[in-house]
Order: structure tokens, then sequence, then C-alpha cells
């Protein structure tokens, strides 16, 4: 499939239908995001078991590619641990600033993300849920750390 079919097949369906959309409570572990440029707010909301994502979920108002990225990154990095979050937040990053970059297969659907590229406006869209499951995840690190 075309990248570009596949970043508008993925974009619209994840936008119309999120996944894992909603709260955990009570919230350990969660962050809010906020994108400026667009108006994109989102929450982000973890629950670890041990170094692992046990449940991951998010709410927000956003549009369209913020919405469907954090419906992707949701069950990209459910039941993943921290390192493994940690360097796809990495390959993300690269994937959707970089225009020489090229997806590989393993990231499936994550690599329609990779379609942002054309629209650098929107890069920040498509960026906010990671650095805001980054920002939870070392807020709980933090937490860790104070034991
Ligand atoms: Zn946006």
């Amino acid at each position: 499939m075309e990248l570009k079919e596949l970043y508008r097949d993925v974009i619209l369906d994840h936008n119309r239908r999120p996944r894992n959309f909603g709260r955990i409570e009570p919230c350990e572990t969660c962050a809010e995001g906020h994108n400026p440029l667009c108006g994109d707010r989102l929450t982000v909301y973890v629950r670890m078991k041990d170094d692992r994502i046990e449940d991951i979920r998010f709410e927000g108002k956003g549009c369209a590619i913020s919405t469907a990225s954090a419906s992707l990154m949701t069950e990209a990095v459910k039941g993943q641990d921290k390192a493994t979050v940690n360097a796809l937040y990495g390959r993300i990053h690269s994937l959707l600033t970089q225009q020489d970059a090229v997806p590989d297969a393993s990231l499936g659907k994550l690599a329609a993300l990779s379609g942002v590229r054309e629209f650098p406006a929107r890069v920040k869209c498509a960026s906010l849920c990671w650095h805001t499951l980054n920002a939870a995840l070392e807020r709980g690190e933090a937490t860790v750390s104070t034991e």
C-alpha cells in the first residue's frame, strides 16, 4: 500500500474510532499535554505493572492527527516495558522530523505517521501524545526514586 494511502486511511480510521479512549481512575501515572499551535489538548493515563504498561488510555480534544496519533500510540505501547517505549519514542521522533527516515516494517501502522512530514505545521500534533506519555512515565520514575 502506498504510504500516502496508508496515512489517509489510518488517520481517518483512528480519528473516527479512537482506541483506548477514556480514563483510568484513580490516575497514578498521567500527564496532560497541550499543543498551543493547533489547540490540541490531551491527557494520557497509564497503569504500570512493574516496568510494563499494563493499561493506557487517553482523552482530550484535538485535531484528527493528534487524536489518531494518540490512538495509534496507545495500541503500540500497551504491554511494553519502559525501555521499549523509549526506543519507540525515539524512532517516532525521527520519523516525524527527518525527511529521509524510512519507516521499517516493524513499526506497523505507526509508519503512517511519516505522512505528517508533508505538513510540517502538524508535526507537533502527531508528537504531542508521545511527549505527554514520556512526561507521565518520567513522573512515575520520579515517584519510584523517592521511595
Ligand atoms: Zn493538531
